[in-house]
């Protein structure tokens, strides 16, 4: 079986260390994601921060939805997208 290579990289070194460590209210670019059920918008510093966002978002909104912490990150990591603070 081939499993073709397809262009998901996870380890992209894009992490800003200066902004990290200095000021976390004001990252140079974010990471975007909109709820796949009502389409709220959610920006995070990374991935991480961004899945707790939607955790939470889950249980205030759709407390009904099962939240499947595994599959949401991988489609947080599929989906989200970076955004400039401009
Ligand atoms: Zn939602």
């Amino acid at each position: 079986m081939i499993v073709a290579e397809v262009g998901i990289d996870t380890n992209r070194g894009v992490t800003s260390c200066a902004a990290a460590t200095a000021g976390r209210d004001r990252a140079v670019t974010m990471r975007v994601f909109e709820c796949n059920l009502c389409g709220e918008p959610f920006g995070a510093a990374n991935d991480d921060e961004l899945l707790r966002r939607v955790r939470g978002h889950f249980e205030a909104e759709h407390a009904d939805v099962e939240f499947d912490e595994a599959s949401e990150r991988e489609t947080i990591a599929r989906e989200a997208y970076d955004a400039s603070d401009n």
